[in-house]
């Protein structure tokens, strides 16, 4: 009896490594079955990020990160500005003297005019990120280019010059909408290290993101006004914890033009 019970066992045993077995394998050639049918077109790759958008990548126009030979990284942080928020963060990175990229949009800055100058003169680089933050995939191209020209206007006519910088915003642009961007000189600037900030997460997750995800050359997505609930006391709480992990390592932070080595 009880050596059947045992053969039983071990038969149960094979059973299921062998269906364990079968499941697992359609699931680890999937990815490069769908590749195989998903001719990559040309000039470029579809990326997806973690927030689930699709993104183009083409070289020299749409970047993910920096080059991982100096450790460096950029903080950037989208939607601003507001006066509460972003002036926190202003007031963050100026006592630790650090420079960021902020990602404007547009009809935020109509009401914040000060606040731009401010980013500005305390030697931080803005970029565009649309007037009023649509999904630029599905806007017909006149469309996607009003927003960029409205609020690279406004922009230029609160600080005096004209940014090449664009952030799409959730970062989704289709090959259409990075070839448009290009052709009116923009630089794509996505991201490799997402905080997931704008949804309320906790500073301890976010920092766990930040050390899975932080490599040379890598690109942060914070936020410096909206998010979920309009609550951004996460991001606030976080930051200085994000900057003494990265200078402990040695990192130094950058703007996007430098760690791109794009022109200012
Ligand atoms: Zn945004």
């Amino acid at each position: 009896m009880k050596r059947h019970f045992r053969s039983t066992v071990i038969l149960f045993t094979i059973l299921i490594s062998l269906f364990t077995g079968c499941t697992s394998i359609p699931r680890s050639i999937s990815p490069g079955i769908a590749n195989a049918n998903t001719p990559e077109p040309v000039g470029g790759s579809e990326l997806q990020n973690r927030t689930g958008e699709h993104a183009y990548k083409v070289d020299n126009i749409v970047f993910f990160e920096g080059p991982s030979t100096l450790k460096q990284a950029a903080l950037t942080f989208d939607d601003g500005p507001d006066v509460y928020y972003t002036t926190k963060i202003l007031d963050i990175l100026s006592k630790n003297k650090i420079r960021a990229t902020f990602f404007i949009v547009g009809q935020r800055a109509e009401k914040h005019p000060e606040i731009i100058k401010r980013i500005v003169n305390d030697g931080h680089t803005i970029g565009n990120h649309s007037w009023d933050h649509p999904d630029l995939n599905k806007l017909a191209p006149e469309k996607v280019k009003f927003e960029l020209d409205q609020t690279s206007n406004l922009l230029s006519s609160i600080t005096g010059f004209q940014t090449h910088l664009f952030r799409p915003p959730y970062g989704a642009a289709s090959q259409s909408v990075v070839n448009e961007l290009a052709s009116m000189g923009y630089k794509v600037i996505d991201w490799s290290v997402d905080t997931r900030d704008w949804a309320g997460t906790s500073p301890a997750i976010i920092m766990e993101y930040v050390k899975k995800e932080l490599k040379p050359g890598g690109i942060i997505l914070e936020h410096c006004a909206g998010g979920k609930n309009d609550n951004l006391d996460n991001t606030v709480k976080a930051l200085p914890e994000i900057i003494s992990y990265a200078k402990n390592l040695g990192y130094t932070f950058v703007t996007i033009p430098e760690l791109l080595g794009l022109p200012k």
